[in-house]
C-alpha cells in the first residue's frame, strides 16, 4: 500500500502521510505500507508522524523525497539548507534529525540512480521495522531556473535513436511527459518539454535514449 501527499486520501491532509501510514500499517500485516514525504514537508509537518511511528514501533517504510527546496510553494529554503529569509542559520540535515530520534534503519540514495534506489526500497520493505529512505536529488526546475537566470547554456534534449524497439518503458514506467507515443507505437521526444537531465537514459532496455548532439540550448 502506498500513501503519497498527492493521493486522494491525503489531499485533504497533505502533510500527514507518515501519520496516515502509521495507522494503515496496523491493519496491513501481509504487506508493507510505503509513505512518501517531501523534504520541506518533513520539517514543517512530517515530524510528528515520524515521532509517533518510532514511539509506537509502527512498521512501515517512509521515503523522503529530498530535492533541497520547497518546490511546491516557489523554491523557498528548508532547514536542511542552513539558510532562512535573513541569511545563514543553523543547518538541520534530515539524516541527523532522524538519527536524533533514534531511527537506525536509514538509507540515503541518489533518486536518479534507479538500480540503487530499487535495491534500497526492496531491502527497506523486507525489514519488519520502521525504515526510512532519503531519496536525494536537486530539484531540476530550480536548477534550470538558475541556469537560465545566469545566462548559462542549457543541456541538450535527449533523442531516441534507431535502436528503439518499442519497449515503451520510457512512456509507461518512467512516464516523463516529454516522451510522446504515436498511434503506431513510435516514440518521440517533445523538445519543448525536455530539460536534458538524462535521467531517462537508464530506463530504456534497448539503450535507445541518448543525449542530443546539439551543443545545448541558449538560455532564454
Ligand atoms: S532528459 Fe529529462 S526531461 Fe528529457 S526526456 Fe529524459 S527525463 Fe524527461
Amino acid at each position: 500500500m502506498v500513501i503519497t501527499s498527492g493521493s486522494a486520501l491525503s489531499r485533504l491532509r497533505a502533510p500527514f502521510g507518515s501519520g496516515t501510514a502509521a495507522g494503515l500499517s496496523l491493519f496491513n500485516t501481509s504487506r508493507k505500507v510505503v509513505a512518501f514525504l517531501g523534504d520541506s514537508t518533513f520539517y514543517h509537518a512530517g515530524l510528528p508522524g515520524i515521532i509517533n511511528a518510532v514511539y509506537n514501533q509502527h512498521n512501515f517504510t517512509l521515503i523522503i523525497l529530498d530535492n533541497g527546496t520547497t518546490a511546491m510553494t516557489g523554491h523557498q529554503n528548508t532547514p536542511g539548507n542552513g539558510l532562512n529569509a535573513n541569511g545563514p542559520t543553523v543547518k538541520m540535515p534530515i539524516r541527523q534529525v532522524l538519527e536524533g530520534l533514534g531511527i537506525k534503519n536509514i538509507q540515503e540514495v541518489d533518486a536518479y540512480a534507479q538500480g540503487k534506489l530499487r535495491e534500497a526500497v526492496t531491502a527497506a520493505v523486507a525489514e519488519p521495522t520502521f525504515s526510512v529512505i532519503i531519496a536525494k536529488h536537486p530539484c531540476m526546475l530550480k536548477t534550470m531556473r538558475e541556469l537560465r537566470s545566469t545566462g548559462k547554456t542549457l543541456p541538450p534534449e535527449v533523442t531516441i535513436n534507431k535502436d528503439c524497439s518499442l519497449h515503451h518503458d520510457c512512456v509507461e514506467a518512467f512516464a516523463c511527459p516529454t516522451f510522446q507515443r504515436d498511434a503506431d507505437g513510435t516514440v518521440w521526444v517533445s523538445k519543448d518539454l525536455c530539460i536534458g537531465d538524462g535521467s531517462c537514459k537508464q530506463t530504456c532496455p534497448a539503450k535507445a535514449i541518448v543525449s542530443g548532439t546539439n551543443s545545448g540550448k541558449e538560455a532564454k
